[in-house]
């Protein structure tokens, strides 16, 4: 029978949606205000982003990061290099903007052309301008429990938790994916706020086994779609870090890594895509930001 007769016949749960636009409007509201004080006290917070080669996702990030500065009222500056760029010369750059006293958080955007050593870039920029949260040392700080910078997407995702207000202590969280940026700090996170945490990946035996007991469930793969309703726990809360483009013949737009119609059928809460994480990633990066300009009084 199709899910939409079941729905008028016997209406099933439908999630409440948590809205990362919505809740990212509100804390950037509070950003900017936190921005203007640290202002009047002398430091005018700034972010440098780096961006290497022409990949158009990576220009689009860019250029919403740049943007979003501008409206929260902090400083930005944008270095934008070829994709056949000597990696020294990026090496310089940063070195400079570890030394500039104005600048409080440096990001370059990943991926880099084959050229560069990305581990050694992310290692070059000073622990404390990394407000990506990538640098070894800030990842230990996470792993200890004493987070530094949190990596920006997984931040997002515990203040919407927060937002949603979704208990944590005890809960069964799940995580589909395992990436540096992602899937790993989403997972010391959980753990820290009391989780119980298990971290799928590509060589997980049986992945529905693991999301059906979620209380939380998280995916961060990079697969359209592919978590379905009949993977999710009734009631649990859903998270979908996923962006992933259609095909032109599926219309083109972006869709996450949950299959929201089913999905939706079956959570308590769920985030969309777009509308979801993405906004509050963004979010997170100014919050990191200004958190480096006030460390730097
Ligand atoms: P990665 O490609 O680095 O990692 C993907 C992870 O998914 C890997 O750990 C991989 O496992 C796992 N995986 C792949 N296939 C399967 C499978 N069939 N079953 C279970 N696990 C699988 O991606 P990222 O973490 O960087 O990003 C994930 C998604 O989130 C992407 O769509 C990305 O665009 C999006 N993203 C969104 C952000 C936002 O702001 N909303 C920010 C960052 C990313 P293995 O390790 O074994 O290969």
């Amino acid at each position: 029978m199709p899910a939409s007769l079941i729905s008028i016949i016997c209406p099933m749960t439908t999630a409440h949606i948590i809205d990362g636009n919505a809740l990212a409007a509100t804390v950037r509201e509070q950003l900017a205000e936190h921005a203007a004080k640290l202002r009047q006290q002398g430091v005018s917070p700034c972010l440098a982003v780096i961006l290497v080669g022409e990949d158009p996702a990576s220009a689009v990030y860019v250029r919403n990061k740049v943007q979003a500065c501008e409206k929260a009222d902090i400083r930005s500056l944008k270095d934008v290099y070829a994709a056949d760029v000597d990696p020294a010369t990026v090496m310089r750059r940063i070195a400079e903007l570890n030394a500039d006293p104005s600048v409080h958080g440096i990001l370059v955007q990943l991926p880099l052309p084959p050229q560069f050593d990305s581990d050694a870039v992310l290692e070059a920029i000073a622990p404390a301008k990394d407000v990506d949260g990538f640098h070894a040392e800030n990842v230990g700080a996470l792993m200890q429990g004493m987070p530094r910078f949190i990596p920006c997407t997984p931040y997002g995702v515990m203040k919407m938790l927060d937002a949603a207000g979704v208990p944590l202590k005890g809960a069964e969280a799940v995580i589909v994916g395992r990436s540096n940026i992602v899937g790993k700090p989403m997972a010391m996170l959980l753990l820290a706020a009391g989780c119980t945490v298990t971290v799928c990946h590509s060589q997980t035996r049986d992945l529905a086994f693991h999301t059906r007991r979620a209380d939380i469930l998280v995916a961060a793969v990079g697969r359209p779609r592919m978590i379905t309703g009949e993977m999710i726990k009734p009631g649990a809360t859903v998270i979908d870090v996923g962006i992933n483009r259609l095909p032109a013949a599926e219309g083109g737009k972006l869709c996450g890594d949950v299959d929201f119609a089913s999905a939706s059928q079956v959570a308590g809460f769920i985030t969309p895509v777009p509308g979801g994480v993405g906004p509050m990633t963004i979010t997170m990066l100014l919050a990191n930001t200004i958190e480096a300009a006030e460390r730097s009084l």
